[in-house]
């Protein structure tokens, strides 16, 4: 029980750091490496947390005798002549339990004792089955870790912004600035995807963007307005009934549920327990990160969005450069679009 525990804090510890630290091939390689030592480790130890696969080499015992074995318990008379001092004693349940393992397993069971009975061969095949697990698991990550620009793109360009942003594998959500009060009408799908094709630099660095058909379309106007305080008496507000960001920086929901988790246990602890203090504190609390979101928003709206004005212009190349060229820069923008605590 004391290894038990060992290992699993070591794999604690492990996971934490590697979820921690930036992805690379010497990571994962140091994370095979020693996953791999820690089996062999195993491999010759006596088995300490189960003993179900002494069953597995009894069940290809019974089978290779020409048995089903679903048929009889490992105490049956009819198995007699298949006991030893080796597989048999250690048997969990002999008395009393047909196996529980499914068909497949059995054919595994089967075929690996065919080599040999012994315990060691048959963790030995376990463990051939981890390492085309793990092989089968990387083949998958590479398989649907798609290049960054497929899941979001944002686009600067002197005919105005663009975004794609995709919301699963076949469907996204597309964004061209426009002028305000540009009517709907004035732009047919195919101006649209001509647009977005341009912005976007379709053909460039062998992207391509993938027209469909567009199932809906508006001009939306936007703006950036916080109410403060974000309370009146009795009457709290919360998400867009008290704050609107422009959708370049992907807040306004999660402004919404940030709001809504400073105020549930707020209000439950006024109306429960009478106790008013998180209530009192929701407003200045929940409005901080209001502002924070706000700023961002409105940081991206700027950097991105085109107005027409050449010095504005090069305000904007300056800052994207700095935050596509510079760690510092492009943390800073990490941190606020991934998120920041509920509480900041
Ligand atoms: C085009 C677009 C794209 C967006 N993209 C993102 C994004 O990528 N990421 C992000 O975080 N946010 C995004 N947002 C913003 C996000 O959708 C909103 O900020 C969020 O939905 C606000 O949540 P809410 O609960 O405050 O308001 P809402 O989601 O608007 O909910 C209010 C609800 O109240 C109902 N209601 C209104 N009046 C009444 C009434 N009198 N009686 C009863 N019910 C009423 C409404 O029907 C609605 O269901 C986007 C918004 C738009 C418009």
């Amino acid at each position: 029980m004391t290894v038990a525990f060992v290992q699993s804090a070591i794999y604690l510890v492990s996971a934490w750091i590697v979820m921690r630290s930036r992805s690379s091939n010497v990571t994962l390689l140091i994370t095979v490496a020693f996953a791999i030592i820690f089996r062999l480790s195993i491999l010759f130890a006596p088995s300490y947390l189960s003993d179900d696969i002494y069953r597995y080499v009894w069940d290809g015992r019974v089978q290779a005798a020409g048995i089903n074995p679903y048929r009889y318990i490992p105490a049956a008379p009819e198995l007699a002549q298949l006991r030893d001092d080796a597989i048999y004693p250690k048997i969990n349940r002999k008395d009393w339990a047909h196996t529980i393992y499914p068909p497949v397993a059995q054919v595994v069971f089967l075929l690996t004792t065919r080599i040999s009975e012994s315990v060691t061969w048959m963790k030995a095949t376990m463990l051939g089955f981890e390492l085309v697990t793990i092989w089968a698991v990387a083949q998958l990550l590479a398989l649907l870790g798609r290049p960054r620009q497929l899941l979001l793109i944002y686009a600067w360009h002197p005919d105005g912004f663009a975004l794609h942003s995709m919301r699963s594998e076949s469907v996204s959500r597309l964004y061209l600035q426009v002028p305000n009060d540009t009517p709907v009408s004035e732009w047919p799908d195919d101006r649209i995807w001509e647009a977005l094709a341009t912005r976007l630099g379709h053909g460039q660095d062998g992207w391509t963007l993938t027209p469909g058909p567009i199932t809906e379309k508006s001009v939306l106007p936007m703006h950036s307005f916080v109410q403060s305080p974000m309370r009146h008496g009795r009457l709290f507000l919360a998400g867009d009934a008290a704050h609107i960001v422009p959708p370049t920086g992907a807040k306004g929901l999660n402004l919404a549920v940030a709001d809504v988790g400073l105020l549930a246990p707020a209000l439950a602890e006024l109306l429960l327990k009478g106790d008013a203090r998180l209530a009192d504190a929701y407003s200045d609390t929940a409005l901080r990160r209001v502002w924070r979101c706000t700023h961002f928003s409105w940081w991206m709206t700027t950097m991105l969005h085109q107005s027409g004005d050449p010095f504005e212009r090069e305000l904007q190349l300056s800052q994207l450069r700095w935050v596509t060229s510079s760690e510092a820069g492009a943390t800073g923008l990490a941190e606020n679009y991934a998120g920041l605590p509920i509480g900041f």
